[in-house]
């Protein structure tokens, strides 16, 4: 049984804040099971006493009246009701194995949601449930946000988590676009307090760069703000390289040395026009070539992009050029660059060597994209379902995810899912989603269990090792939620890790008394990576026992230099040709010069301090004041619209059509607009009282799950073309 939190006394636990990848370090003040306050953890070695509201908000989630606590059952009329552990199990295991047998294993899909990169327990057994369903069809948010980077990184460097993070603590040019650092604290870059890691940029003589459609945040504090087309990274970062070939300024014996076929990529990128370039992302040529000699003439310099540039029509391609350019200025793996980490427990190596590490193995059934990682793009999801024949999806299991309000085209993904024959749900709560299974299995909150990182480790700003204690008891008929997984997965007649011979150890293990323990398996990595003490009783290296004695962690100092040693390809270079990125550049080449400026409007997603995606808006703290969920819209827009400032307008997509509030802005550029995801809680009211009361509109509304991105398939939600009306202007569309 892992370890447990007293069930009384007075005491501080210090805590990494698992809400979002900045992972601030949180002292906890607790009371038996009673959470009395959080505060930020000064001590912390990662965020010095930096926290954001969330983090504060934390104990919110522990008290919800409305979280789960039991198994639930739906009834007849979507009612639910409880029901016990041990018959909810056996349940959902003898509807998963029936469906299996009568229509196949791919019959059965599993969506993962953002929150399992947070909990080791799960991430440990969530391989182990996808080979006992033994399906094809496994999806997960990666294809909202992060495919592309998971992609690229496996085809230029051997390993999905062989991760370029910008030197953030050194750099002197901080190049950003898609991404909102000084709102998202981070995102591949775990970096807590980034306003003050942007402002020592500054404060140390550099320069901040931000490029994207909108004035955000960060922008607002940046040296410059490039305003540039939705869609548009790919165009600018590849104009940004060929100014630098052009120039005479790469670093040839340095390129020749770490990458395979630069000359290859050379030659595409030198032929591409830059008039054409510039036209597709709407950034003048003077300004990219500017840009361009700047970032090269700079003493460091770095390259970040992040979710703004992965979920748009080049995602794959935008990311490639980022470490193009990385590469093109000498950039990649040099102190105050694009930098690799060494995490303490290395998950790109052990993936690597365990072969859960790919890109397109295998491809989805109706439109043939590719799996990254082991997912399928979710904008298959509702076509999957729907479409007749061998391998159609019948039943879902979720784990902490909420496709109907995340992934493109929601309401048809909800009208499918609503149709399965069974749906199993491994959830905090009744969400948009959830609504719809047949079960519901509620995990035990987070904090009743220990954490140490197994995911941001590759992506941290540097390295550092941590483990926390878990906060509060579990309740006596609580299980954590890697329990209710591998209770499934063994239900279904597989095992804890997916790997053969491991899950017989495994077994056989259980039969003396040790059973699966998430958290000895983590020692084990731990022990055997890079710091790690390799069992030797004289060394001095980690193990989960030494960081027990480093309550607020242990920094293992900053990032090193060098690409080779983060490179898992067998000849040890960076595949700058790999074939689909190669294709993806030719294919874009052919758009680029043909690409007619056309008249559409734009929609992007808004990210927001107080929110985290869609699952925090039943915490009154965080929704209650302004409305948060409105459209953006630039002055000439909303005149050429017949729209105002503090009205209701109606927007129509090609799959939708609905009404959305107004704030009409110039923090946009003319021809975008832009609204918050995460939200449209009407239907999840009955279930989360203060989300129902804050409802929203769900953004994923109005995007098209037709429309992927073309590398990976990654759903397209920044760039969806939309017009805008008065309200009775514009019919309503059918989201079929
Ligand atoms: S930024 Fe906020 S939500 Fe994210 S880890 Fe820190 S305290 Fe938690």
């Amino acid at each position: 049984m892992s370890e447990t939190a007293p069930q009384s006394g007075n005491r501080t636990v210090h805590r990494t804040c698992t809400l979002c990848e900045a992972c601030c370090g949180l002292d906890i003040d607790v009371d038996g099971a009673k959470i009395v306050s959080v505060r930020p953890d000064h001590d912390d070695v990662r965020s010095h006493g930096f926290v954001c509201p969330k983090g504060i908000a934390i104990s919110a989630i522990h008290d919800d009246p409305d979280r789960l606590r039991q198994p639930m059952r739906r009834m007849p009329g979507g009612t639910f009701e409880p029901i016990g552990w041990d018959e909810a199990l056996d349940l959902a295991a003898e509807r998963l194995r029936g469906i299996r047998a009568e229509h196949g294993a791919n019959a059965v899909a599993l969506y993962t949601g953002n929150p399992v990169i947070h909990n080791h327990g799960a991430l440990l057994v969530r391989a182990g449930l996808t080979a006992a369903l033994g399906t094809k069809n496994s999806y997960s948010a990666g294809s909202q946000d992060t495919s592309p980077r998971f992609a690229t990184s496996n085809l230029l460097y051997g390993s999905s988590f062989a991760l370029p993070i910008p030197d953030v603590d050194r750099t002197d040019y901080l190049l950003c676009l898609g991404a909102n650092p000084l709102i998202s604290n981070g995102s591949v870059l775990t970096a807590p307090n980034m306003k003050k890691r942007l402002r020592a940029i500054r404060e140390r003589g550099g320069k901040l760069v931000i490029v994207d459609p909108r004035q955000t945040e960060t922008a607002r504090v940046a040296d410059e703000h490039v305003p540039i087309r939705p869609g548009g990274d790919a165009a600018f970062l590849l104009a940004m390289v060929g100014v630098l070939i052009e120039r005479g300024r790469l670093p040839h014996s340095t390129l020749a040395e770490v990458t395979r076929g630069w000359a290859d990529v050379e030659r595409r990128i030198g032929a591409l026009g830059r008039e054409d370039l510039s036209r597709s992302c709407d950034v003048p040529v003077a300004t990219i070539e500017r840009l361009a000699l700047e970032f090269a003439d700079a003493p460091t310099a770095a390259a970040y992009s992040r979710i703004g540039i992965c979920n748009n029509r080049y995602g794959t391609l935008a990311t490639y050029a980022t470490d193009l350019l990385n590469l093109a200025a000498g950039r990649l793996g040099k102190v105050g660059g694009a930098m690799f980490t060494t995490p303490a427990i290395d998950t790109a190596a052990f993936l690597v060597r365990a072969k859960q590490d790919g890109y397109a193995r295998w491809r989805s059934r109706v439109r043939d994209l590719p799996e990254t990682l082991g997912d399928l793009p979710s904008a298959c999801l509702a076509e999957e379902m729907e479409t007749p024949g061998p391998g159609q999806i019948r039943a879902l299991v979720t784990f902490a995810g909420n496709p109907v309000l995340t992934t493109p085209n929601g309401r048809r993904l909800g009208d499918a899912i609503s149709k399965l024959d069974f749906m199993v749900a491994i959830d905090l709560y009744v969400n948009e989603t959830t609504r719809h299974a047949d079960l519901i299995l509620p995990p035990a909150w987070t904090l009743t269990e220990p954490h140490i990182d197994l995911f941001f480790g590759a992506m941290s700003a540097r390295n550092i090792a941590r483990w926390s204690p878990p906060v509060v008891p579990i309740g006596p008929d609580e299980k954590h939620d890697w329990e209710i997984m591998l209770a499934l997965s063994e239900r279904l007649g597989g095992g804890p890790t997916g790997i053969r011979p491991l899950d017989r150890a495994l077994s056989a293990a259980k039969n003396i008394g040790q059973g699966f323990d998430p958290t000895h398996t983590a020692d084990l990595l731990l022990r055997t990576g890079p710091y790690g003490d390799w069992f030797l009783p004289w060394s001095k290296g980690l193990s989960v026992k030494k960081l027990k004695d480093a309550p607020h962690g242990i920094d293992l100092g900053p990032l090193e230099e060098g690409v080779s040693r983060r490179v898992f390809h067998r000849d040890k270079l960076v595949h700058v040709d790999a074939p689909p990125l190669l294709e993806a550049l030719d294919a874009f080449a052919g758009e680029v010069r043909t690409a007619a400026p056309d008249d559409q409007l734009l929609l992007i997603g808004r990210r927001e301090l107080r929110t985290c995606n869609s699952w925090m808006h039943n915490v009154e703290a965080l929704v209650s004041g302004r409305d948060r969920c409105i459209l953006y819209v630039h002055p000439e827009d909303a005149e050429r619209a017949g729209i105002f400032d503090g009205g209701v307008a109606r927007m129509e997509s090609r799959v939708h059509a609905g009404e959305v509030k107004i704030r009409v802005t110039d923090e946009l550029m003319p021809g975008v607009v832009s609204l918050p995801h995460g939200w449209g809680h009407a239907a999840a009211a009955p279930w989360q009282r203060v989300a129902g009361s804050h409802p929203g509109i769900s953004i994923n509304d109005w995007t098209d799950d037709q429309e992927v991105e073309s590398v990976v398939g990654q759903s397209i939600l920044n760039g969806v073309a939309v017009r805008l009306g008065p309200c009775a202007e514009i019919a309503v569309a059918s989201h079929a």
